[in-house]
């Protein structure tokens, strides 16, 4: 492991400064250790010589904001997990025999109550989920369901999402329904200094309105998520979503599950550095009948994002936060789609928790 010091050519921008700080270490896996110590030069840490010139190529596009195609595409943030030629049992839509056998009830589109078997895998995939959490030793919290439009002086909380903001009724309400649980995490360390890197978990039912049009198990209304929330240093953050992803693509190769990562659909392309890098990575799972895919889990960095906003801090400087979410209904509709209902051709892992 060596340090070095950089010395920029000229004083570098506030805003350079923390696109440095925030998406270095995101961006280059080789940054082990990063200090901005004045606003002319940069300390790092990483393994050995071999890696200089790479972190110090980067450093340069980034303070030239540089959207260039080229250098996004060399960045190469993580290896690719593919598991797209596995084999499926299952080749039928499985949702009128699940339907037939009450393992789901329909209430409506996006709307569908758990039994059975559907019942019995939602509850594995719901323990194995917090099984991997706490092997990252997390904190754990809940928080209601619901959270208060006042509450959400962020602006993108109301705004952006707008779209799959569940507002039941007609009239403006003082509560929405959340599309995500960690969305109480952020007003919960509001105006604190963390003590150190901090790791959460929390469970909830989360609530998006995918329109009355949409009767698949895979765009339901209300749905339950696990998450797990990073705080810190911005290279604590992205170690800890490598470690997350590792842990899940390790998970789905020993289930045996069509199943790949890749940059979520929501579309990244901006007309500066840190608009153009994908900061939200899928777990994606094939359904085979339909030849479709459903996103089951996302790993997001989301630099100084919420902490900003909602003065959250670490060391005398604003804290880095991300989140990796899974979808218990989701893992549970794909892990059916692939395999079926007999049992008898399931993984052992899984035959033996139900
Ligand atoms: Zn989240």
């Amino acid at each position: 492991m060596i340090e070095k010091s950089l010395i920029l050519n000229s004083t570098a921008t506030a805003n350079a400064l923390a696109r440095l700080r925030f998406y270095l270490p995101y961006v280059c896996d080789q940054v082990l250790g990063l200090t901005v110590v004045s606003e002319t030069e940069l300390r790092y840490t990483c393994k050995d010589a071999d890696s200089v010139p790479h972190i110090e190529s980067i450093v340069q596009a980034m303070l030239n904001d540089s959207t260039d195609a080229e250098f996004l595409d060399s960045l190469q943030m993580r290896p690719v997990f593919d598991n797209r030629t596995a084999p499926c049992f299952c080749k039928h839509d499985l949702l009128p025999e699940l339907l037939e056998g009450d393992h789901l009830i329909s209430f409506g589109p996006g709307q569908y109550g758990m039994g059975h078997l559907f019942l019995k895998t939602f509850k594995y995939f719901e323990r194995e989920c917090y099984r991997m959490a706490l092997k990252q030793g997390p904190e754990e919290f809940v928080y209601p369901n619901l959270i208060p439009r006042k509450l959400m002086h962020y602006p993108d909380y109301g705004t952006d999402q707008d779209a799959t903001w569940f507002v039941p009724g007609t009239q403006t309400p003082e509560h929405l329904g959340k599309p995500a649980v960690c969305l109480h995490c952020y007003p919960h360390f509001s105006k604190r200094t963390l003590p150190g890197d901090t790791t959460l978990t929390t469970q909830g039912r989360c609530y998006r309105y995918e329109g009355s049009d949409r009767f698949s198990p895979d765009r339901l209304w209300e749905f339950i998520m696990r998450e797990t929330v990073y705080m810190g240093t911005p290279i604590f953050v992205r170690n800890s979503l490598r470690e997350i992803e590792t842990l899940t693509v390790e998970w789905m190769q020993s289930l045996g599950l069509r199943a790949w990562v890749q940059e979520a659909d929501d579309p990244v392309s901006g007309s500066d550095f840190t608009a153009s890098v994908p900061l939200k990575w899928e777990l994606r799972i094939a359904l085979p009948a339909s030849g479709a895919s459903l996103a089951a889990a996302s790993f997001n960095y989301h630099a100084d994002h919420y902490s900003r906003p909602f003065e959250i801090s670490e060391g005398g400087n604003t804290a880095a936060t991300g989140c990796a979410g899974f979808g218990i209904e989701r893992l549970t509709w794909g892990f059916l789609a692939q395999y079926g209902l007999d049992t008898k051709r399931w993984p052992e892992s899984v035959r033996k928790e139900i």
